[in-house]
């Protein structure tokens, strides 16, 4: 079983309300949960009892189970609950105290009078001790002098360094105190939450809630080291080990709240100290952000000349790692991101055994073939209206679609296939065992891995999630993929004028576009002319705020391609010659430790280059991995001689016949082709002769991400 919120109390056995501004020796408590720790003060225990129950109600509403840990002891050694309440039950003890102590919500009470009284049962003068009031209390001795106790002085447990004996009712770290005020609150939230709460080691049952007794102290050096320059130490207490012991194995933590002895009770994590320090260290560290990508990973060896496409695309996944930090965001609102981490399934979907149709149901042992008869039990089950009664063998129900099954039902029969007059209702058997029903778990079961780390989620994905109960999903950051135009023919915009010589700018917007469509944040970096200075101002700007750069452009090894020039001057520049149509020099470099993808600067190619190249490579560094775009053959509708050398992509779409029709024209500067085009017809790289009926492989433009 696992925890989805950690809770630790630092209690507080204060006769008055602790002062108005946070400060030491108070209520503080620490709550955990997959989106982080954070950590409240509280003047009075009524104040933090009601934070609690108010907790604790609003997770079990919300299907989440909670480990809440408290500072003080919840059991005392040996004899001592079986000498007051005649069992050796700890709970029962519990109720005792409860019935003895008075608390009021400005924390005056009589634990020092009650503690009195109980020690007016036993021989000599103990067990409890301790009086820092002005007045005597009889039976209560102000200190240990002369002090005899018929129980132990300790429990095992309390062997922990620091720990304090049950019974020290004034001086530092009176525990004792704490105990009898605190079980008496503990024991009323007990009534108040009844079977969804249980008490560890005490009970093993799995509830909702889940009440454990710890001690800070136990992993103090650490708190230490881990609490903020002026952090009171109380509430650096209660959230570092908040923190650690939610990020814990969950298993692990299971398995520590059952540790301990029936009617001693236990420390959480005695014994388990630098397990759950080294949680805390790990709890306490910033999110993984991975490692940047290394400068030579671009490079190509010496001498390679043309480079086919899939060796290309083997080099671009092997020098890409993923590259941006992680995030915890409620799952609704995760739509079109990554997952860093798996989800399970927190319960089965079905929940429970259900009906999958309306109709009647029934035990299928108590009937058989031929024409049924069965009479009806009262009342009738229905979703979100479960039958609370048993059916007895051989009675029917009236159940509708995905009402849980009642005791007593295995079976159900179709209301088509049946008759009733309201008080029998008749079929014809023999009824298939399980008819129309759905197992609990059929689906998935609890606990079960429901989607994988890599996986973007889509709408689909957002319901799996809901239905399984998963409300938070960790997911990596949207990569950040700027885009920059160079050119001193582009005018940034089409709002603005051009002059007869000048083009507008269709990558960008194209580009950017792209990065949207695969779900990252697309960081529009302008345009620039063709001027070494400004393109790097421009670089080192967009290397600032980027996980990834595209320029289109000047990437050639031309006189005017300033982009590769400046980029092999200054950057680390491998400009890869691709064996690929169409296409020119793929210029790779890192800029600053941020990978720019230099792309040529005509749009057919600038999309080609983007949707081949740019696609898998930013799909890994964003998290998602590899990605190879699912393509289907199909006829071509088109007759071409291919010659040997380079791969070819022509923009294509599908005909009524679905055969693959390629576009009137393979100039690169029809930018009318992309948007008339659906998708792209691969070509192989070796020569192939075409002619209608040849199958080709048609990659539809949705196969590489595009909306
Ligand atoms: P280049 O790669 O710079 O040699 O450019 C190749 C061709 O693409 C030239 O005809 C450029 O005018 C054109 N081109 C470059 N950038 C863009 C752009 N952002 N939008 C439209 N055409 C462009
Ligand atoms: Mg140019």
């Amino acid at each position: 079983m696992s925890f989805d919120t950690i809770v630790v109390v630092d209690w507080s056995g204060a006769a008055a309300p602790s002062p108005a501004r946070p400060s030491r020796d108070a209520i503080w408590i620490g709550i955990a949960r997959e989106d982080g720790v954070e950590a409240s003060y509280h003047r009075t225990r009524f104040d933090a009892t009601e934070a609690l129950g108010a907790l604790f109600a609003a997770e079990i509403a919300a299907g989440r189970r909670v480990l809440a840990g408290f500072d003080f002891p919840f059991a005392y050694p040996r004899g001592f609950a079986r000498a007051l309440t005649g069992t050796d039950d700890p709970l029962a003890l519990w109720a005792e105290i409860a019935a003895r102590i008075e608390d009021a919500p400005d924390n005056a009470n009589n634990r020092l009078d009650a503690a009195a009284k109980i020690n007016r049962r036993f021989p000599g003068n103990g067990p409890f001790w301790g009086n820092a009031l002005g007045r005597d209390i009889a039976d209560l001795p102000r200190t240990k002098a002369g002090y005899a106790n018929p129980f132990a002085e300790r429990r095992t447990c309390d062997g922990a360094p620091g720990a304090q004996p049950v019974w020290k009712l004034a001086g530092v770290g009176s525990v004792g105190s704490q105990a009898l005020l605190g079980i008496a609150r503990l024991h009323a939230l007990r009534e108040r939450f009844g079977a969804s709460l249980s008490v560890r080691p005490f009970e093993s049952r799995d509830t909702p809630i889940t009440l454990v007794e710890l001690f800070p102290s136990l992993i103090a050096k650490t708190v230490a080291d881990l609490a903020g320059p002026d952090e009171i130490r109380d509430r650096a207490q209660v959230r570092v080990l908040a923190g650690a012991l939610r990020a814990l194995e969950p298993a692990q933590l299971d398995a520590m709240t059952r540790e301990g002895d029936p009617e001693e009770g236990a420390i959480l994590g005695l014994g388990h100290e630098a397990r759950i320090e080294e949680a805390a260290r790990r709890a306490a560290a910033p999110p993984l952000t991975p490692p940047r990508l290394r400068n030579d990973c671009f490079a190509m060896p010496q001498g390679v000349n043309w480079v086919p496409v899939d060796e290309a695309l083997a080099k671009l996944r092997a020098a890409l790692h993923p590259v941006t930090g992680r995030e915890t965001l409620p799952s609704a609102q995760a739509q079109g991101r990554i997952l860093a981490a798996g989800c399970s399934a927190r319960r089965s979907n079905p929940p429970r055994p259900n009906s999958a149709v309306d109709g009647y149901g029934f035990a299928h042992a108590a009937t058989g073939a031929g024409a049924q008869r069965l009479p009806l039990v009262e009342g009738r089950a229905a979703a979100g209206q479960p039958y609370a009664d048993t059916v007895p063998p051989g009675a029917a129900i009236r159940i509708l679609t995905g009402a849980i099954l009642p005791e007593g039902v295995d079976t159900v029969v179709l209301e088509e296939d049946t008759a009733t007059d309201g008080v029998t209702v008749a079929f014809d058997g023999p009824v298939k065992p399980g008819a129309n029903t759905r197992k609990a778990g059929e689906d998935v079961a609890e606990g079960e891995p429901a989607l994988p780390a890599g996986h973007r989620l889509r709408a689909p994905d957002l319901a799996l999630l809901s239905a399984l109960g998963v409300a938070k999903v960790e997911v990596f950051r949207p990569l950040r993929v700027g885009v920059l135009s160079t050119g001193d023919e582009i005018v940034a915009s089409a709002a603005l004028p051009a002059a007869p010589h000048q083009i507008w700018d269709a990558n960008r917007p194209m580009l950017l576009a792209l990065a949207r469509d695969w779900g990252c944040e697309a960081i529009d970096l302008g345009h620039v002319c063709d001027d070494p200075a400004a393109i790097e101002a421009r670089l080192n700007d967009g290397a600032a705020q980027t996980d990834v750069i595209l320029t289109s452009g000047g990437a050639s090894a031309g006189d005017e391609d300033h982009v590769s020039a400046l980029l092999r001057r200054k950057g680390t520049l491998s400009s890869w010659r691709i064996a690929v149509k169409p296409g020119r020099p793929l210029a790779l470099a890192m800029w600053q430790g941020t990978p720019v993808f230099g792309l040529p600067g005509n749009p057919v190619a600038a999309l080609v280059c983007s949707l081949v190249f740019a696609r898998p490579a930013l799909s890994l560094m964003a998290g998602a991995g590899w990605t190879e775009p699912q393509g289907f053959t199909v006829p071509a509708a088109f007759s071409k001689a291919k010659k040997p050398g380079r791969r070819e992509f022509l923009r294509a779409r599908i005909n009524a016949e679905g055969a693959a029709e390629v576009f009137k024209s393979e100039g690169s500067g029809r930018i009318s082709g992309l948007s008339w085009a659906t998708g792209l017809v691969e070509l192989p790289d070796g020569a192939l002769e075409v002619t209608p009926g040849t199958p080709v492989r048609f990659l539809p433009y949705a196969a590489f991400g595009l909306v």
